[in-house]
């Protein structure tokens, strides 16, 4: 499929809001989060061609969607976007099947290995001829996902498509999605009020406040910002999911498998290794892990006969304080790859060990949950 890119630079006022920003999107999932009324929606209706009075210029690969000087707007229909809801909108008066065709029959078919693909990935099979009002509100969800997506898009927008949805329909879909994602080659963009559902999902993060770009860049450095933590935290319509604290995000790959200890290691790069239980994927298989700073400690001196296994050196490099008193010590690891991981002591603590910006310590990881766990 195609690896254009999404290229947008634009202005709009909406009310009392003036949005103003850039944005580049390739392959790969690209989550907008931010504060409730940061123009989220309104970006992707831009996008779409829903809202015409943007100015600026937004293209696709070697297409003009919109160029306010030049004087080019096209058509929503001719952009050949996929946009999934907060709600699915489905034709009630038709069946699963002909809801899934009806974007394909307006675009010409996709080849039908596509289709029984996209079939088979979301898991709609056996939903083919039920009637949308027989549906669940996640298998819903999954065919307007499915009927967006055989539309032959060459970009798709998704508008917070689990806002709708309680806990456990989330966890049912999620799967599909993480599948889904990756095999497909074109950039999407996904609104999310979710974290989980970002940390799961996103290979970027575009973050934005009060119509304006926040902070953009890889998903596990954008969202181990401070300061992004912080407006985040703070922000109205935010949903951490299950927790309160983001805590640390690293992006890992699986190195060796040890059957006969019950774990698996996986590389943080620069040669920082972890240990996590038995995983059953492949060596070389992505993982993003999660590391909660309550389940860090810090050492002053090389760790030996610990209980912990999984020990990693570095230096302080700030201390800030958290919620409750209590204070996060940042750690940088060694290596060049400039990874941090924030470990959440008392102050106490803080005082005990000494602990100064730059003095060597070793972080001691209790625990690591994986971001697909
Ligand atoms: P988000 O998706 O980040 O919650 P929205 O894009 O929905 O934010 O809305 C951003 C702001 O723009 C809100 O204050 C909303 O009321 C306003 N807005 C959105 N669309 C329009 C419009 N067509 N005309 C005027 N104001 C609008």
């Amino acid at each position: 499929m195609s690896s254009d890119i999404l290229q947008a630079d634009l202005r709009a006022r909406l009310g009392t809001l003036e949005l103003e920003l850039s944005l580049k999107a390739g392959n790969g999932t690209t989550a907008i989060v931010g504060p409730s009324g940061a123009g989220k929606t309104s970006l992707l209706r831009i996008i779409a061609g829903l809202y015409r009075q943007a100015e600026g210029r937004i293209s696709f690969g070697d297409d003009v969607f919109h160029d306010s000087a030049a004087g080019i707007f096209l058509k929503p229909e001719k952009r050949r976007i996929g946009y999934v809801f907060q709600e699915p909108r489905l034709f009630p008066h038709m069946s699963v099947a002909r809801n899934l065709d009806y974007g394909a029959r307006r675009r010409g078919a996709p080849p039908s290995g596509a289709r029984d693909e996209i079939i088979n990935l979301l898991g709609l099979e056996n939903l083919l001829e039920r009637l949308p009002h027989k549906l669940s509100g996640g298998e819903a969800q999954r065919v307007a996902m499915g009927r967006a997506l055989l539309s032959s898009p060459r970009l798709l927008l998704m508008d917070e498509p689990m806002a709708n949805l309680d806990l456990r329909r989330r966890r049912e879909i999620m799967p599909f999605l993480e599948m889904l994602h990756p095999r497909l080659s074109l950039p999407i963009l996904y609104v999310s009020h979710n974290l989980d559902e970002v940390i799961r999902l996103a290979d970027k993060v575009l973050v934005i406040e009060r119509g304006r770009v926040f902070a953009t860049g890889g998903t596990a450095q954008v969202l181990n910002r401070p300061d992004v933590q912080q407006l985040l935290a703070g922000a109205v319509g935010m949903d951490a999911g299950m927790d309160t604290d983001l805590g640390t995000i690293l992006d890992a790959s699986i190195s060796a498998h040890e059957p006969e200890k019950m774990i698996t290691r996986v590389s943080l790069g620069d040669g920082l290794v972890l240990r996590v239980p038995l995983r059953h994927e492949p060596t070389g298989t992505a993982l993003r892990l999660r590391l909660h700073p309550r389940d860090i400690a810090i050492a002053t001196q090389s760790p030996h006969g610990l209980s912990i296994r999984n020990s990693l050196p570095g230096r302080v490099n700030r201390i800030n304080v958290a919620p409750g008193g209590q204070r996060d010590v940042s750690i940088r690891l060694d290596g060049g790859g400039n990874i941090e991981i924030t470990a959440r002591i008392t102050q106490g603590a803080v005082d005990d060990l000494q602990l100064v910006r730059g003095l060597e310590v070793w972080a001691l990881v209790k625990s690591v949950a994986l971001a697909s766990d």
